[in-house]
């Protein structure tokens, strides 16, 4: 029995305490509630506190399944598939709009998925004037906009997000940009298809093409749109010299192992010289476009071009790629004015160019040209075998190429070679042989496309243009 004396045990403690606590609480809650101020404010934090707790837990779900289920893969402009890619999607949204085939599917889900067929909202216009055809004509290209876009690859749709950033290259001008791709983890090999079909796009865009690189920023960029390849047969040079040069490069990229094998680097340099408009700049072209090769160019005066700059140049030329220096001579032009006043110069210094040219070394084969109209100013250092292997004299027009270029134009016109014959007669006698450039030669013949007389009769306007009486 309780004996009401007896202390209280912490039992009862615990059985009393709570009972006198729990209505004091619950009427002082009560009073609370009866307070509508009270229970304004309490619902609204309430419903704060459920609305932040929810937010939380949504933006931690996303990020989870986010994490879980999708996949991202992001290309700056800097990489060289960045063009591939705006490319692809350009030409994807073309065969949208055309309306396509997608795909078939199976399945209520699929039919409907089927149905949604994203296009890009946002375009940009990328504007190239024509270059052959009517001279106002003009191609637009719609490439995907910035902002963010959906598109659907088969069964998987992949977003887009094309950012500029705020950042600028300062020496281009150009803001830097990313792409980000996003889809779903398990389709996330449709990433290497999308890049496959964007490589194989860019080289059927650029077969039966030379491109042409320049430098800028410290980096190669293709210089406008890659140009027909020049056939070689388009540029004529004295008999056989072609040939030569054509036989030397072939024996040289064939030669890799033999190169390596001994340890000397795997690089063949070239000179070309001569008056200006003699061909050179269109034979390096022409034998670029023979070997499968593309052009990197470089002005050695360039301005911003620097030794260092040029050494980096040359030893990131991309692949399959003959590189040009032109104009070569200028670079000894500032070593001149280096020794003799101490100016240094903006641009490359010849010691600059002969330790860049030193410097090129790669597994892959390097080719270079380098052109001159004053190989009088080059330095013997810079020509030595090693840096200069082959060097070759582009002259005014021999008979034999004034023959050569007569053909090409007038082939169809003069059947029995009376035309050329009465040419040739009177270039001789005016003595134009060997003293006028193929680049005036053809800028005649231009002029009297067809008319074979009218070349007759205006080939004394040539002996204006010689280059030496
Ligand atoms: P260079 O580089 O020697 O100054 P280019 O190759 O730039 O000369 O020639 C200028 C122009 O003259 C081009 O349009 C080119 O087609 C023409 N030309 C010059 N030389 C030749 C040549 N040997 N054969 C064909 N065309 C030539």
């Amino acid at each position: 029995m309780d004996n009401p004396n007896t202390p209280s045990t912490p039992q009862h403690l615990a059985q009393h305490v709570p009972v006198e606590r729990s209505e004091g609480l619950s009427s002082y809650l009560s009073h609370l509630t009866a307070n509508p101020f009270f229970t304004a404010g309490f619902g609204l934090a309430a419903l704060a506190t459920a609305a932040r707790i929810g937010q939380k837990g949504l933006q931690h779900g996303a990020a989870l399944l986010r994490r879980r289920m999708l996949v991202d893969l992001e290309i700056t402009r800097h990489d060289h598939a960045y063009p591939w890619l705006l490319l692809w999607m350009t030409n994807f949204h073309r065969a949208q709009l055309a309306g396509a085939q997608q795909p078939s599917r199976r399945g209520v889900i699929s039919t409907l998925i089927s149905r949604i067929n994203p296009r890009l909202h946002h375009l940009q216009v990328n504007t190239a004037q024509a270059k052959t055809g009517p001279s106002h004509g003009a191609h637009f290209f719609f490439v995907p906009g910035h902002g963010k876009h959906v598109l659907r690859y088969g069964s998987s749709f992949i977003f887009v997000d094309r950012q500029r950033e705020k950042a600028f290259n300062t020496t281009t001008g150009e803001p830097f940009e990313t792409i980000t791709l996003t889809t779903l983890y398990a389709h996330r090999d449709v990433f290497e298809q999308i890049f496959a079909e964007a490589h194989r796009l860019h080289q059927q865009m650029q077969e039966g093409k030379t491109v042409i690189y320049n430098a800028t920023a410290g980096d190669w960029q293709p210089f406008g749109d890659a140009k027909r390849k020049r056939p070689l047969d388009s540029v004529i040079l004295e008999r056989g010299v072609k040939e030569r040069i054509v036989q030397d490069v072939q024996a040289f990229l064939e030669a890799r192992t033999w190169y390596l094998d001994r340890g000397i680097p795997y690089r063949r340099g070239y000179l070309l010289y001569g008056p200006p408009g003699t061909g050179k700049s269109s034979f390096i072209q022409a034998l670029a476009g023979h070997l499968d090769f593309n052009i990197a160019i470089l002005n050695v005066s360039q301005r911003g071009l620097h030794d260092d700059r040029l050494s980096h140049l040359l030893t990131k030329v991309p692949p399959r790629t003959i590189v040009l220096l032109e104009d070569v001579d200028v670079a000894f032009a500032n070593r001149k004015k280096r020794d003799a006043d101490g100016y240094a110069g903006a641009t490359v210094t010849f010691s600059g160019l002969l330790n860049a040219l030193d410097g090129v070394a790669s597994a892959e084969e390097r080719i270079i040209f380098l052109t001159t109209n004053h190989v009088e100013r080059l330095d013997e250092a810079l020509i030595r075998p090693g840096r200069v292997d082959m060097t070759v004299r582009l002259g005014e027009a021999s008979e034999y190429q004034i023959a050569q270029l007569w053909d090409r134009f007038y082939a169809e016109f003069d059947a029995d070679g009376q035309g050329k014959q009465k040419f040739m007669a009177k270039a001789r006698e005016l003595g134009l042989i060997d003293t006028v450039s193929t680049a005036a030669l053809q800028g005649l013949f231009l002029y009297n496309k067809d008319d074979t007389e009218g070349a007759i009769s205006m080939v004394e306007g040539l002996t204006a243009g010689r280059s030496h009486p």
